[in-house]
């Protein structure tokens, strides 16, 4: 089969290899100069949720990629000595005090549970209407009962609760309380006060496991050897404006230097939104799936300063540690504060700072900036995203100032604009229980397969979401191929 992937971040090149290893012709088309999308931007702070099946499956240790255990996270603080966090209870254990018993028996429990998920996220969501899937779903059930009754119990008791209760529920330090509940709000438009914001955690716990040595550029330059490897041809600067769709079917794609490209099969890894309302003619697709995806949400409220430094950051509460990634908040009701100047479109006053650095450079990303911010990004909006930056930084790093320089600060707007991301949405789609599983993102479209035959969608914003796990990607090659075989 001839297929054209639209889209070369990470997903579109773990579909395209995925595909091409199965003894497809691919060409994935590139917008940009260079492959990767996101991933390639120097915009990411961790690769932590890289699916291990994927690295199995496309042999990418064989392509040069290596693994290590996630660095900790520094939470400093004004008062005390700070927290520096590691995942394992053991290592962890000195620096939690009271907290250190629970936190052993929490990650125990989140041991227990978290396989049932993680297979979920492995697989294409079941299709609950189709007798030829009675047996997956049968299997996934069983699964689920052997949970057994208290952990079910459990799970749909916590499920919808906010996770700042939820932690409140085995923890006393707000530090700990802080590092633990910061990356259930990735990609989420939630504060720590929203309901159902204990899902999203549990969620990305599921999703966690090793690093990749060399972070987001060593993934993609592993992902172009695959891809070269199994004979995908890969055209950069070639941006699709339009999917051909012929007799009710996707026949191949126009770019914007007016060539074409014919296929037995498109597979769109850009957005589902962009994917449907952008590229295919609107008298080519059936009103009900319009109306499903116009309402798929994609809130932006990521931002992101550059700094440069002289020396590495040291926090004053522990001076000599300097960590490679921090968080800054000391209180997880200052991150629900933060998520009120989102959620009113205001320029955030409380900025929790997720702060990465290494080789005399550090990334800061702000996840409380709105890309509908009232009166719209301006330039001077910016300059005050800089200095929130590095005014939350000075609070434990006293000489910030004299240390680093502020290299580049990329606004939400700009993030879309750059990235070609519909809404400045990190995950083409937020993380919501209503946009999550076969609601991702409509139900219409949960499996990869469109109501336009030929036509797949398989970036971030499909089953199972966003981060660089490349699952979205690897499930659709494979729907692909077994809607082809
Ligand atoms: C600032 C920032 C920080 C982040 N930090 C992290 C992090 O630390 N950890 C983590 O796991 N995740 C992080 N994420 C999220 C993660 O990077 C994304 O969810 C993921 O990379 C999405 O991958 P993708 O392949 O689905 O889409 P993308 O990377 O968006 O790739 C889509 C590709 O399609 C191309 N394209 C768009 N339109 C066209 C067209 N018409 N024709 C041809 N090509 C087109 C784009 O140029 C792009 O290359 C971050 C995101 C952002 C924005």
């Amino acid at each position: 089969m001839r297929v054209v992937v639209i889209g070369g971040g990470h997903n579109g090149l773990v579909a395209a290899a995925t595909l091409a290893k199965a003894g497809n012709k691919v060409t994935v088309l590139e917008r940009r100069d260079r492959f990767g999308g996101v991933a390639d931007g120097g915009l990411l702070h961790d690769t932590e949720t890289l699916s291990a099946d994927v690295i199995r499956s496309l042999e990418l240790k064989y392509h040069g990629l290596e693994l290590l255990d996630p660095a900790p996270v520094f939470v400093p603080s004004g008062e005390g000595e700070g927290l520096l966090l590691h995942r394992d209870p053991a290592q962890a254990a000195s620096e939690l005090g009271e907290d250190a018993e629970a936190y052993a028996r929490w990650r125990a429990w989140l041991a227990k549970v978290l396989p049932f998920a993680k297979g979920q996220l492995n697989n294409a969501t079941l299709d609950v209407r189709s007798s030829a899937e009675k047996m997956p779903l049968l299997m996934a059930g069983a699964s689920f009962r052997r949970l057994g009754k208290k952990t079910i119990h459990e799970l749909l008791r916590v499920g919808p609760s906010c996770v700042d209760d939820y932690l409140s529920e085995w923890f006393e330090s707000p530090l700990l309380k802080c590092a633990l509940a910061a990356p259930a709000l990735h990609g989420t438009w939630m504060g720590t006060r929203s309901p159902t914001s204990t899902a999203t955690l549990l969620l990305h716990e599921a999703q966690v496991g090793k690093e990749v040595v060399g972070g987001p550029a060593a993934l993609v330059k592993a992902l172009l050897a695959c891809c070269e490897k199994a004979g995908v041809e890969l055209k950069p600067n070639a941006e699709v404006t339009k999917i051909r769709v012929e007799s009710g079917a996707a026949k191949g794609v126009d770019c914007a230097d007016g060539s074409t490209l014919d296929a037995d099969l498109v597979l769109s890894c850009v957005g589902p939104r962009k994917t449907l309302l952008e590229l295919v003619s609107p008298d080519a697709l059936p009103i009900s799936t319009e109306n499903h995806i116009q309402k798929v949400r994609l809130r932006g409220t990521l931002a992101k300063v550059s700094l440069s430094l002289t020396e590495p950051i040291d926090y004053a509460c522990r001076p000599g540690l300097k960590p490679e990634r921090a968080f800054l908040c000391e209180d997880p009701l200052d991150m629900e504060r933060a998520f009120d100047a989102v959620k009113h479109r205001r320029m955030p006053t409380v900025v929790p700072l997720d702060v990465r650095q290494s080789d005399g450079a550090a990334s800061v990303l702000i996840r409380c900036a709105t890309i509908e911010l009232e009166g719209g990004w301006t330039d001077e909006r910016r300059a005050e995203l800089t200095e929130l930056a590095l005014a939350g930084l000075e609070r434990y790093v006293p000489n910030i100032r004299a240390i680093a320089t502020a290299t580049e600060t990329l606004t939400p707007a700009d993030i879309a604009e750059v990235y070609g991301l519909e809404g400045g949405h990190e995950m083409h789609g937020e993380l919501a229980l209503d946009q999550l599983g076969p609601m991702r993102p409509a139900m219409a479209l949960s499996r990869y397969a469109t109501s336009i035959q030929g036509l797949f969608c398989g970036s971030a914003g499909i089953h199972p979401g966003g981060g660089v796990s490349g699952r979205p990607g690897a499930l659709a090659g494979q729907a692909i191929q077994r809607s082809v075989s």
